[in-house]
């Protein structure tokens, strides 16, 4: 339900003017609408032909449609012929929708036998979006352009994929963060001004006691908590320790999950943040219910760190539908080696099940820290690939976006005192470079991993938020 988008959608709108007269301007129409349902038939969210803007007026009122349509989440806007950038200066200044200019041509080839001047002031696209690419420079509007024919796989995979970005920046203007307790208590960089967050991406972050949690995990009944062991049973191994029936731990477990899940739906919050050092009322650190929460779709961050919850649940929404996962993670430990040094990722428990090679196993043990009853985790392998790790560095009222590509191997071998969520990668171009830059740059130690999001897409959602977006790879 949390990943529930179906009436967004972006609409397409086609610049030119009225010096070419009705007949040709009909003729824009047409081509435009087969344009349209290409980009519609080959994207994961709905594009919506809109209209031929020939007038400033005419311009500027489409523009303040889209602003205020809840379930417009972009614009795609195209020039088939020319359409004088004038006439778009006041809507662009008024434009608060992410905006893509696709610079294509209705007509692939020239007709080298027929071309005369009327193909040529149908098709002037080439010129066309050049004007109005002027008029967006000028007025500074933050813009992705896509160049190609509307035909190419590059263009339509170009133009889906800021699809998906423009869902995540619209889902940010609405995102609640549900922040239990406070950071651990004098870590630095999951501080941040939550002023400056809501200005710069639109997510509020709103602070609750734990026995406001509490009061929703006591209301959990029996019958809901069979309910949802029945699912694990049917999604994850149990480990059999946890298999008697009236297992105590992964009651436990569970009635913080279904309390958590109550509270956040309740106050329709799409991201929470826990922190161990602070638990009253918690009988033990919440494990599988954050794993599960994060693979339903809500955004986290362990100890206080609202900043990358944020940025968790933006990846969790711009990769809906994809093959692969999103989570929180952390580099945690190194293996230095002259083939290919990697770190081993993992948290204490909060890792999201939907980046593992598939076996997965819940299982309970000691935590050594937090100081309270055992916790119920999902235990399993990262699943090995191309990912990257990415990480909303804040300083002060600005902020940027660190991103570094990594390749995700299977450990060399078993590691079996280690029962959680674990993965290890190579980072780009080699650890020792990639730990360095990284570190200079101020980067987090917590970072959202992505087996689905691509480097483009995070460059595009800076790009749309209006912040600095550093590669470290490739
Ligand atoms: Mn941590």
């Amino acid at each position: 339900m949390i990943l529930n988008f179906e009436k967004k959608e972006v609409w397409f709108v086609v610049g030119s003017q009225k010096l070419y007269g009705k007949e040709v301007l009909e003729k824009v129409n047409q081509n435009a609408m087969k344009i349209a349902q290409a980009l519609h038939d080959s994207n994961s969210i709905s594009i919506v032909y809109k209209s031929v803007v020939t007038a400033t007026e005419e311009i500027t009122s489409t523009i303040k449609k889209a602003n205020y349509d809840d379930n417009c989440i972009g614009l795609i806007v195209w020039m088939h012929t020319f359409s004088p950038g004038k006439m778009w200066i006041n809507g662009l200044k008024l434009l608060q929708k992410p905006l893509l200019h696709l610079h294509t041509q209705f007509n692939q080839e020239i007709p080298w036998g027929e071309i005369d001047m009327n193909f040529m002031n149908l098709n002037q696209s080439a010129h066309g979006g050049r004007e109005f690419g002027h008029a967006c420079a000028r007025v500074g509007v933050k813009r992705k352009v896509v160049v190609g024919y509307w035909e190419d796989q590059e263009v339509l995979s170009a133009v889906e994929a800021w699809s998906r970005v423009a869902l995540a920046y619209m889902d940010s203007q609405t995102m609640r963060i549900a922040r239990f307790g406070d950071n651990m208590r004098e870590v630095s960089v999951t501080e941040g001004d939550k002023v400056s967050a809501q200005l710069q991406f639109g997510y509020r972050v709103d602070g609750y006691g734990l026995g406001d949690l509490v009061a929703y995990i006591d209301q959990v009944t029996l019958a809901e908590i069979t309910d949802l062991i029945r699912i694990y049973n049917g999604v994850y191994t149990i480990d059999n320790d946890l298999k008697s029936e009236n297992n105590f731990s992964l009651i436990g477990a569970a009635r913080i999950e279904l309390g958590l899940k109550a509270f956040l739906e309740n106050g329709g919050f799409t991201a929470f943040t826990t922190t161990f050092e602070n638990l009253t009322g918690l009988k033990q650190l919440p494990g599988i219910a954050v794993q599960q929460l994060m693979a339903a779709g809500y955004g986290f961050g362990a100890e206080g760190d609202w900043k990358t919850a944020a940025l968790v649940r933006s990846m969790k929404v711009m990769s809906l539908g994809l093959p692969g996962g999103s989570s929180f993670m952390e580099d945690y430990t190194y293996h230095f080696a002259d083939a290919g040094s990697k770190v081993l990722g993992a948290h204490m428990l909060e890792i999201c099940p939907t980046i593992s090679n598939g076996l997965r196993t819940i299982e309970c043990h000691p935590l050594g820290i937090g100081g309270k009853e055992d916790p119920v985790r999902i235990v399993f392998d990262i699943a090995a690939g191309d990912a990257l790790n990415a990480s909303v560095v804040s300083s002060g009222d600005s902020f940027k976006l660190l991103v570094n590509s990594v390749t995700v191997e299977l450990p060399e071998k078993p590691m079996p005192n280690l029962p959680v969520a674990r993965g290890l990668w190579v980072p780009h171009p080699d650890l020792n470079t990639a730990a360095r830059l990284w570190i200079e740059e101020g980067g987090s130690h917590h970072t959202c991993f992505s087996q689905n999001v691509t480097i483009t897409m995070l460059q595009d959602f800076a790009m749309m938020m209006d912040i600095d977006c550093r590669v470290i790879g490739w």
